[in-house]
């Protein structure tokens, strides 16, 4: 008996929600797949590798399970593969039966004030990149030796006593732990060895949050908040007049069980006394940044008194204060960016859909799907973007059991392409010296394992045992 043509789908994003979707296609039974996970880095898991942070093991062990699903029959990696550049996207289309765009949210929200780009002011992405040793922020001319990675960060990281982090999510929260730190805290992390050495020369004693709002509105989950509260030789600044909640305040805390616990872990704190601790994480609410001072580096930041408007939304008060800073770290949020020859929403930053079918001039796609914070934004936890990846794969398998999304007999096309072209895709093997090159490397400092933080590192350990790539 003949094997029943696969499915061939091809997913853009080897992130989780690309490897959440690879992994629905091949726990099904209903239609034979084949799947090839697409990245344009060398290594796979996008911000498990390089979003979360360091010092968050138990949830960046996540890898070990996507790392499972890349090795399942009829699944492959295809790492530093760019479409838009290596293959357009109409050719990657022509290749494969079904596409699902799960590439994320590139870029970053900006502020709109003043100053933002002086030197010293940074997007979060950015800087989370930095110190999750991404290459695109270690770039290879940047390899050689004590003065390696991205310069300008690590030179703000040493400089810097004074940071003001913007915005109050787990981002936020993230940043700011990195920066109170100690280098025998971070050490226990896989962090690259020259973001280690930048962070053990900082001096930053003082790390001011901003929250525009309220703390009955917050986007912290309190697991992540209280971790702050544990640190050793910090002391947290809240004043306890913005702890008093006006009605609408009120209002969330009785609805929100997220939102009530946040603002007792923040009573909490109010209420202990400072002791004279060498670092600090103040927490200011009810503020917002009106201008980054300076005039070519950050020198602080204009804040003022926010409250909120008749229609609910946050005014100023116009009572204006100054926090000096040498570094300004804006952590409002990512935000999608548009895949050349992908239908994009500017307005949300999204590719547009309905339950992850793609909407194209006007109607649905024959053949692309979304999942993952391109299809739905910058929002929730890492599992999140399992049941959003389930939603998708769930309308892709009703579309071929209706007929709508066939099956053409393209096995093998998409090697052919590549090999056509001369391009060789970093496979699973690959990404599995890599691995073991990071452990070999961490070993040598007595480390559990050290990121490869540049590209001809990634690239010369994935080449590693005589493999051809
Ligand atoms: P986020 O949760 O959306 O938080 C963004 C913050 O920026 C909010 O406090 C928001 O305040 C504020 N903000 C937005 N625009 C602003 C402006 N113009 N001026 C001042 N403040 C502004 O985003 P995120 O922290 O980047 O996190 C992204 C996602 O990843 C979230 O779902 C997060 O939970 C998740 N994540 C989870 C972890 C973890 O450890 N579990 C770690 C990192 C990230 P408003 O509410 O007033 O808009």
């Amino acid at each position: 008996m003949t094997e029943p043509t696969p499915l061939v789908v091809a997913v853009i994003g080897a992130g989780p929600s690309g490897i959440y979707a690879a992994e629905a296609l091949a726990l099904q039974s209903a239609v034979p797949v084949e799947v090839a996970v697409i990245d344009r880095l060398p290594v796979p898991f996008g911000l498990v590798r390089y979003g979360v942070a360091p010092d968050h093991e138990a949830i960046r062990s996540i890898r070990h399970t996507l790392e499972r699903t890349l090795g399942e029959p009829g699944v492959a990696f295809y790492g530093d593969i760019t479409i838009g550049r290596d293959l357009t996207v109409d050719e990657l289309r022509a290749s494969v039966d079904a596409v699902v765009y799960a590439y994320g949210a590139g870029s970053d929200k900006r502020l709109g004030i003043e100053g933002e780009d002086l030197l010293g002011s940074v997007a979060a992405p950015e800087f989370v990149a930095w110190y999750c040793g991404h290459p695109d922020v270690h770039p290879d001319e940047h390899l050689d030796g004590a003065d390696a990675g991205d310069r300008r960060i690590a030179e703000l990281v040493t400089s810097a006593r004074s940071a003001v982090v913007v915005g109050v999510g787990n981002v936020a929260l993230d940043v700011a732990r990195v920066l109170v730190k100690t280098a025998d805290e971070l050490a226990e992390t896989d962090m690259a060895d020259e973001v280690l050495a930048s962070l053990a020369g900082k001096q930053v004693t003082d790390v001011h949050v901003l929250g525009r709002r309220g703390p009955a509105y917050t986007a912290f989950t309190t697991k992540e908040l209280r971790e702050l509260g544990q640190l050793p030789d910090l002391d947290i600044v809240l004043s306890a007049a913005d702890l008093e909640l006006d009605a609408s305040s009120l209002a969330v805390v009785g609805q929100d069980k997220v939102a009530a616990r946040n603002v007792a872990v923040l009573r909490a704190w109010a209420g202990r006394p400072l002791t004279g601790a060498s670092r600090r994480i103040h927490l200011h609410f009810w503020t917002r940044p009106t201008r980054v001072l300076g005039s070519v580096a950050v020198t602080g930041v204009e804040l003022e008194r926010t409250t909120i408007g008749p229609d609910g939304f946050v005014v100023g008060t116009g009572e204006l204060s100054e926090v000096p800073a040498e570094l300004v770290v804006r952590s409002v949020g990512y935000r999608g960016v548009a895949l050349p020859g992908v239908p994009y929403d500017a307005s949300t930053g999204r590719v547009p859909h309905a339950e992850g079918r793609v909407i194209r001039d006007g109607g649905f796609s024959v053949d692309e799907y979304v999942t993952g914070w391109i299809k739905r934004g910058p929002t929730g936890v890492i599992g999140t973007n399992r049941s959003d990846a389930v939603e998708t794969v769930r309308s892709l398998l009703a579309d071929v059991d209706a007929g709508r999304l066939r099956v053409h007999g393209r096995s093998g096309r998409l090697d052919e392409m590549l090999t056509g072209r001369g391009i060789t895709a970093l496979d699973l093997p690959a990404w599995r010296r890599i691995d073991a090159a990071e452990v070999a490397l961490g070993a040598t400092h007595g480390r559990l394992r050290t990121t490869l933080a540049h590209r001809v590192e990634l690239l010369a350990a994935a080449r590693e045992s005589g493999s051809p790539v």
